[in-house]
């Protein structure tokens, strides 16, 4: 049996990050076993469903890597089908029409209420003969009345319900639409879906489901309940604990494998290894090893991880990645021309970088001179001896014979050394003024990136400015 997982989205809202971990876990299922990976895309809510939300998900999971086989199947094209399926059902007697009006219901639950029970529907129209033409009616599914229905969880076990507990419930509207839980069996069937991995908050509707494949005498998919993310106080993980949409993530520079990285350990466990690449998650990733659990959101550990990658990203890769980053701040590709290959400021700025927006303003210096200087930077390194110290630099490295890391350092620790200072006496100051803060890459290695005539530039208009 080959392996068919799928991710079934309701598109009436961005991608949730509890959604794009189910769409994860079923992505890497299907992976790891050499199956295959669709998506249906569950619009049938045609107020709620928009094209935007359709395009921001298909995005959302090309963005993180979770290529889909196949075409999307649209739920809504497909009714015709789940009708037929309704049809058949009550053909066969597993399914009948039930006539009840609102009130008729209402009463029905009031009573129960008022005997101690749970309200239900009590089957009443089970066993009607008559068709009145001209009312409105649901077509029910006739569940089975006593006994259990199991859940072999994959990840929670064996889970069983009594079957007392579930009513006959409504498989097409008086409207004629059809519900969630007859289309869910009869596309998860259609599509030949060997297992079905969603969110904890789906599992009441799991044994339904079952009944109603058993009805049809249809295969029943495994299952797998992937239990909920909660925010670091341990309530349900919501806006104010972090970014709840993918593409906040993305907005906020996040690389695509930083997330999966730390989607795949809400949840899941390989050993204590916390950093996996994609294609080691697609070798290793198992439903076994799903804890039962609700994972807890550390945004800690996710720059962490996001640090991690960026640290092994591709240069080439980063270059092009941090480009409209750059130019959200003001370094556009004329900028980029004038300065330093942007490839090349790879290794020195993403050992400092958390996210593409980190990397973005580590690069900026390189190619615009600072606006301003961080003050308290100023008030700390600038004063004093620092005057003078670059005075002497900027006399010195006008005439330096070969204006590279090397010659800079060699002077810098010179000029340092005569006036019987630490390096960074002289360090400190020439950053601050050639990048406005105290932070960047080695000095020497960023004086020789800008370039001797701008770091002169800078340093000359800077102490003309700092000290007047
Ligand atoms: N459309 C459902 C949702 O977005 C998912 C249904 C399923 O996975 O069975 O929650």
């Amino acid at each position: 049996m080959s392996v068919r997982t799928r991710f079934a989205p309701s598109p009436t809202g961005m991608l949730h990050i509890g959604g794009a971990r189910t769409a994860l876990f079923s992505y890497l299922f299907a992976r790891r076993h050499g199956g295959k990976f669709l998506l249906r895309i569950e619009d049938t809510d045609r107020e709620r469903s928009t094209p935007e939300a359709i395009r921001v998900i298909l995005e959302g999971l090309a963005w993180l890597g979770l290529s889909w086989d196949e075409e999307p199947v649209y739920q809504s094209r497909r009714a015709a089908r789940h009708l037929e399926i309704a049809e058949r059902l009550l053909a066969e007697g597993k399914a009948y029409r039930c006539y009840c009006t609102k009130e008729e219901l209402e009463a029905m639950r009031e009573e129960q209420r008022r005997r101690g029970e749970k309200p239900r529907y009590n089957g009443r129209c089970r066993h009607r003969e008559d068709h009145p033409e001209d009312r409105p009616f649901v077509i029910r599914f006739k569940a089975p009345l006593a006994g259990e229905t199991v859940v072999n969880d994959l990840v929670l076990g064996r889970v069983s319900f009594a079957n007392a507990e579930l009513d006959d419930l409504i498989l097409v509207r008086s409207d004629g639409t059809p519900t969630y839980n007859l289309a869910v069996v009869v596309d998860d069937h259609d599509m030949g879906i060997t297992h079905v991995i969603r969110g904890a908050d789906h599992l009441s509707n799991t044994p339904r489901q079952i009944q109603i494949y058993e009805a049809l005498g249809w295969q029943v998919p495994a299952f797998a309940h992937i239990p909920l993310i909660l925010g670091p106080d341990g309530a349900k993980m919501s806006k104010r604990h972090g970014a709840t949409a993918i593409t906040e993530y993305r907005e906020q520079g996040y690389l695509p494998e930083a997330i999966v990285n730390f989607l795949a350990r809400l949840g899941w466990s390989h050993g204590d290894q916390e950093t996996f690449t994609m294609e080691e998650l697609e070798q290793l990733f198992d439903l076994g090893s799903v804890g039962k659990a609700n994972a807890r959101f550390d945004p800690k550990k996710l720059d962490w991880l996001a640090g991690w990658h960026m640290r092994r990203a591709d240069d080439a890769r980063l270059a092009e990645l941090v480009k409209p980053f750059l130019a959200r701040i003001g370094v556009d590709e004329a900028a980029l021309a004038r300065g330093p290959e942007l490839v090349a400021l790879m290794p020195l700025l993403k050992e400092r970088a958390k996210t593409l927006v980190e990397l973005a303003e580590l690069a900026k210096p390189f190619y615009r001179a600072p606006e301003d200087y961080d003050e308290k930077a100023v008030k700390k390194h600038l004063r004093g001896a620092a005057w003078e110290l670059l005075a002497r630099f900027v006399q010195e490295a006008e005439a330096l014979k070969d204006w590279n890391a090397e010659a800079l350092h060699a002077l810098i620790r010179r000029i340092c050394e005569e006036a019987g200072a630490g390096m960074g006496k002289l360090a400190q100051p020439i950053r601050i003024l050639l990048t406005g803060r105290a932070v960047s890459p080695p000095i020497d290695a960023t004086l020789a990136l800008i370039g001797r005539e701008e770091s002169l530039r800078r340093l000359r208009a800077g102490m003309r400015r700092l000290q007047s």
